[in-house]
């Protein structure tokens, strides 16, 4: 089977370009020491984490579904294991103290709760305890939803309500506040953490017991971007390995599956209106895409333009009943029919992990493009996909 002859709406996963990105991570995990985490919240297909495990050092994860996920599929020796949540249930704390080795708490408060359950096994080396600062430095004024430094943020600890010294037991600091961004916020955000938590980094020639050993520099780095600053990132990483002899960790999740897949669709209906023509697509921006609404933006389809700059205009939206469901306007060399197929591009990334059915809507079949041009279905999906969740 090839990419033109798959049932649709379906995605398409493209592992060339999977390893592609991968090489380039593993590139910087090489060439710094950096250690690189794949973060599931972006990407889950799990079917593709023994590839990612051939180059990565491990996953983290938001919670335990995804730790367990992690657990199950992502082997390996030495393959590691994350979780930071903003809150753990009592029994989730007990199993994660089981399959996970470094969990990160997001308050003192969850810290203390679950202390009797995770110090337990931090004794016994399983488990590397960190917490999650927030450093109250916001690099980007795009996406307020995606900027846990904004106003009023519940995410990390500010510098104010740290305690003098780092808490019994406690290994790492961990910040994550970017998104979508290249390597110069990330430095200006270390050296403002640098500066203000300083006192949580080991010194030298001192007594450095009650210090970080591992520091996590969260997501939101578009290290696979074309324009994306390596060399930066590879310097910063050695900088802090070299002047604190610490761990250093990276979780992108975008960065691993950037332009690593598509959504292939077929225009089922055309409508004309007072405005333009609309194509009535077997996809859906709110099932399917949701991020083009949330975030919003505007995805890239194959073969087409902005608005108006090509000869054939339209407006692309789904067979859902929401009138807002509305995914952009696009232009053609040619005129579009209907049975034709259309291809949105960057597709892997914050799209089957969000997919819902609302509408009744169909989730898109998954399927990967294999390095030899072969296309092979990962999972089909049907009716009961939609009722068992009702
Ligand atoms: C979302 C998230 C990530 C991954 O972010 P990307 O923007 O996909 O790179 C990493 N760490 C944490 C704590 C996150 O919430």
């Amino acid at each position: 089977m090839t990419i033109t002859d798959i049932k649709t709406p379906a995605y398409v996963i493209d592992e060339k370009k999977l390893r592609q990105n991968l090489e380039i991570l593993q590139r910087v995990q090489k060439e710094s020491g950096a250690k690189i985490l794949l973060a599931q919240k972006a990407y889950s297909i799990y079917q593709t984490y023994p590839l990612i495990s051939q180059y990565l050092t491990g996953a983290t994860a938001s919670g335990l579904y995804e730790a367990k996920l992690a657990h199950e599929e992502m082997k390996g020796e030495n393959t590691e294991n994350h979780v930071y949540e903003p809150a753990f249930g009592d029994e989730e704390m007990v199993e994660l103290c089981e399959i996970c080795d470094h969990i990160v708490f997001n308050s003192i408060n969850q810290l203390e709760h679950h202390r009797p359950v995770w110090e337990k096994a931090a004794s016994e080396g399983k488990v590397s305890v960190g917490l999650r600062i927030n450093p109250e430095f916001s690099t980007q004024d795009t996406h307020e939803i995606y900027d846990p430094c904004a106003k009023g943020s519940r995410l990390g600890i500010c510098l104010r309500d740290m305690p003098q010294e780092l808490p019994q037991g406690v290994e790492g600091l961990h910040f994550h506040t970017l998104c979508e961004q290249g390597f110069e916020p990330l430095e200006t955000t270390f050296l403002k953490v640098e500066q203000e938590f300083g006192r949580f980094f080991p010194e030298p020639m001192k007594d450095n017991s009650n210090k970080i050993k591992w520091i996590n520099l969260g997501g939101g780095h578009h290290i696979t971007r074309e324009d994306y600053n390596i060399e930066g990132l590879i310097n910063l990483v050695k900088y802090i390995r070299q002047t604190y002899g610490i761990e250093v960790y990276l979780e992108p999740g975008e960065a691993i599956a950037l332009d690593a897949g598509y959504l292939v669709t077929t225009v089922m209906d055309i409508v004309k209106t007072e405005m333009m023509p609309v194509l009535i697509l077997d996809t859906s921006a709110a099932c399917h895409m949701p991020d083009v609404l949330e975030m919003p933006y505007r995805p890239p389809l194959r073969d087409s333009e902005e608005a108006g700059e090509l000869p054939f205009t339209y407006r692309l939206s789904s067979r859902t009943c929401l009138a807002g469901d509305i995914i952009g306007d696009y232009s053609f060399d040619h005129e579009i029919q209907i049975g034709d197929r259309l291809v949105f591009e960057d597709m892997a990334i914050y799209s089957m992990v969000k997919n819902n059915t609302f509408n009744g809507m169909a989730l898109p079949d998954i399927n990967i493009l294999h390095e030899n041009g072969d296309v092979e279905v990962l999972r089909r999906f049907g009716y009961e996909d939609f009722k068992i969740r009702l």
